[in-house]
C-alpha cells in the first residue's frame, strides 16, 4: 500500500519518493522492509503533487508538515514547490528533512527556489569528515558529498529561517564532532536517537 503521510507525534510526515541521494545501510529501507511504526512507506508509485495535498486535510492541526521519506523530497523539486505552496497558503508549517545534496543532485542552486515554502531545513551529516560520512553514507559523489552538503548547509542560511544538522548517535560515532562543524557554520545541531529496533 502507498502511505503518502501518516502522523507521528504531533506532526504530519509526508513520503513522496522513495529515491535518495545516498544508500545508508541503516536505512530503514533496508532495515526494517521499509516499515516504520506500522507504516508501510514503500511506494508502489511516486505520487502527484495533488494527490499528497489532498491527504494532509487542514495543515493547521499540526505542529509541523514534515518531508520525510524515506526518500529524499528535494529529488522531486517541482511536487516540493507545490505542495509547501499549499500549505504555506493553508496556515501550515513546513519542515524539509534531507541528505545535504540536493544541489550536486540537480546540477544548481535549488535553495533559492525554497525562499519563503520552507521554515524549517534539517540537514543529516552523519560524518565529522569526507571518510567518515562515506563509510557511514554510502553517498552519491562518494567522498565529495562532505563538501557538499557543508556548502548545501551555509547556502541555506540564506533562504530559509531555521537551518539545523543533525546526527544519529551510532554506536562509536563521536557526534560531538559534527556537533562542533554545525557551531561552526552558526547553526543549530540537533541529537537523532539511533532506533535499532522496529518501532
Ligand atoms: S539519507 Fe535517509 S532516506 Fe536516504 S538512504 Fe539514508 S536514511 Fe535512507
Amino acid at each position: 500500500m502507498n502511505t503518502i503521510s501518516y502522523v507521528f507525534v504531533g506532526n504530519l510526515y509526508l513520503n513522496i519518493t522513495n529515491r535518495c541521494t545516498m544508500a545508508c545501510p541503516y536505512c530503514i529501507k533496508n532495515k526494517w522492509n521499509n516499515n516504520f511504526n506500522s507504516n508501510n512507506l514503500k511506494l508502489e508509485k511516486e505520487p502527484s503533487a495533488k494527490e499528497v495535498i489532498d491527504s494532509i486535510g487542514d495543515p493547521k492541526k499540526y505542529k509541523e508538515i514534515v518531508f520525510c521519506g524515506y526518500g529524499d523530497a528535494l529529488i522531486k523539486m517541482e511536487e516540493v514547490k507545490k505542495i509547501t505552496k499549499w500549505i504555506k497558503e493553508n496556515g501550515g508549517t513546513v519542515r524539509i528533512n534531507t541528505a545535504g545534496l540536493a544541489n550536486a543532485y540537480h546540477g544548481k542552486n535549488i535553495l533559492p527556489e525554497l525562499k519563503g515554502l520552507v521554515d524549517v531545513i534539517s540537514i543529516s551529516l552523519n560524518g565529522a569528515n569526507p571518510e567518515e560520512h562515506n563509510r557511514i553514507n554510502n553517498p552519491m559523489l562518494k567522498e565529495k558529498s562532505f563538501d557538499e552538503i557543508i556548502k548545501f548547509v551555509t547556502e541555506a542560511k540564506k533562504y530559509i529561517s531555521e537551518v539545523v544538522v543533525t546526527a544519529v548517535e551510532f554506536p562509536g560515532f563521536d557526534t560531538s564532532k559534527v556537533q562542533e562543524i554545525a557551531d561552526n557554520l552558526g547553526v543549530r545541531f540537533r541529537l537523532r536517537p539511533y532506533l535499532d529496533d522496529e518501532k
